[in-house]
């Protein structure tokens, strides 16, 4: 499986020099099934870079595009999605039910040029939007499942499997915090059992997370809890504050590596990182 990081911004993007490094783009993940279909998950401002390499391929797969939920910060892009101006593609949405509204309204009712100078008859890929999706979607090798987000609004966090290797994406969820509608920590570390690689929210620092309790994000040595009840091998921390510039998300890192470290867990460790790939 193969999977790449085209944005890891949380709430709005961030360029600029102070992060070019870790990037600015806010949420987009695009998952390689090596045949079948693309898989991408959610719209953040990372789908427009990703949208203009689909568009140089002669015969491109249909895409299922996954959407964690309906905050901006997670849509935005979408308007500048290349593919979805060519009738090339074929694009299958799945998401909860306000995130689907939410982009549906954006590109059915917003498109018009009080708010955009493009019209939305000039959408010319296929776009279906589906509902729900089914507890457990195939896609080529590659099994899908879904997890309720402990988050404002709530969503999904997605799980792949293929073979024996699996990662889950797990943005914008408040480990600390239960919602209604969302997930306990044990359906979490249950949902994240075995996986190879965990890639999850940690906007906030341990320290700052007292003063945001309610605002639908994680810390690292949350995730580092889950990871170990769950027999995770590897986290990746996403989801990146905008007001922390390369050198914070450095020093987040290393705390957190540090914590693993102290409790003598031997899980990896990275940042997600704009542009990065990961094979496993
Ligand atoms: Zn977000
Ligand atoms: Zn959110």
């Amino acid at each position: 499986m193969k999977f790449t990081f085209w944005g890891t911004r949380g709430s709005i993007p961030a360029p600029g020099p102070h992060t070019v490094a870790v990037g600015g783009n806010t949420t987009c993940l695009e998952i390689d099934t090596e045949g079948a279909t693309r898989i991408i998950v959610d719209a953040g401002t990372g789908i427009r870079a990703l949208g203009l390499k689909l568009l140089k391929e002669t015969n491109p797969e249909p895409i299922t595009l996954l959407l964690t939920h309906s905050h901006w910060d997670h849509l935005a892009g979408f308007t500048f999605f290349a593919p979805a101006y060519s009738s090339k593609f074929k694009l299958d949405v799945y998401g909860n039910h306000m995130a689907q509204e939410v982009l549906q309204r954006d590109i059915f009712e917003r498109h018009d040029n009080r708010y955009f100078p493009v019209n939305m008859d000039d959408f010319r890929a296929y776009i279906k939007f589906f509902d729900e999706m089914p507890n457990v979607m195939r896609i080529g090798k590659i099994r899908i499942r879904q997890i309720n987000l402990n988050h404002p609004g709530n969503g999904f966090g997605y799980r792949f499997d293929k073979n024996n290797h699996s990662m889950a994406f797990i943005t914008d969820n408040e480990i600390g915090l239960e919602y209604k509608g969302g997930n306990t920590t044990v359906e979490l570390i249950e949902f994240c059992r075995g996986c190879n690689i965990l890639i999850h929210d940690a906007q906030f620092l341990p320290e700052e997370i007292a003063t945001h309790r309610g605002w639908g994000h994680s810390t690292y040595t949350e995730i580092a809890d889950i990871a170990a009840g769950a027999g995770v091998k590897h986290i990746i921390l996403t989801h990146h504050d905008p007001e922390r510039d390369d050198q914070s998300c450095w020093d987040l890192l290393q705390a957190a590596r540090e914590y693993l470290s102290r409790r003598d867990l031997d899980i990896g460790c990275d940042l997600a990182i704009e542009g990065q790939s990961y094979t496993f």
